[in-house]
């Protein structure tokens, strides 16, 4: 699954509703594609972290054009499920992240202190 519309279609086949109820949620996951064309942009929303920002933006429930009320986790959660297979936590990110020498100021002056002595 990868555009917000089919995520979308599939809240409206798990709760009911409309396209428009759940759009504005899914939308916002996938907004960092905007900054980083592959898979990769998932890394800033697509995670447990981001659910919880979800629900700060979007409220703890959405209320369906039919009235029935919907919490914001469980669609957040629905979207990184349908994308990543599983819940993800934002640590599982940061652990897939290649060390590099910019990354840490410390880590820099460490490694030009073991150029030097080797
Ligand atoms: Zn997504």
């Amino acid at each position: 699954m990868s555009h917000p519309y089919h995520h979308a279609k599939s809240s409206v086949k798990k709760w009911g509703g409309t396209v428009e109820d759940y759009i504005a949620i899914h939308s916002w996951f996938d907004e960092s594609k905007s900054h980083f064309g592959d898979f990769r942009h998932r890394a800033l929303r697509h995670h447990t972290q981001g659910i919880f920002e979800c629900e700060r933006t979007f409220g703890v429930s959405i209320t369906l054009e039919n009235g029935r009320v919907i919490p914001v986790r469980w669609v957040g959660e629905q979207h990184v499920i349908e994308d990543m297979g599983r819940l993800v936590s934002l640590s599982d990110w940061l652990d897939a992240i290649k060390p590099e020498e910019w990354m840490d100021r410390y880590t820099r002056k460490l490694a030009r202190e073991f150029k030097e002595e080797s």
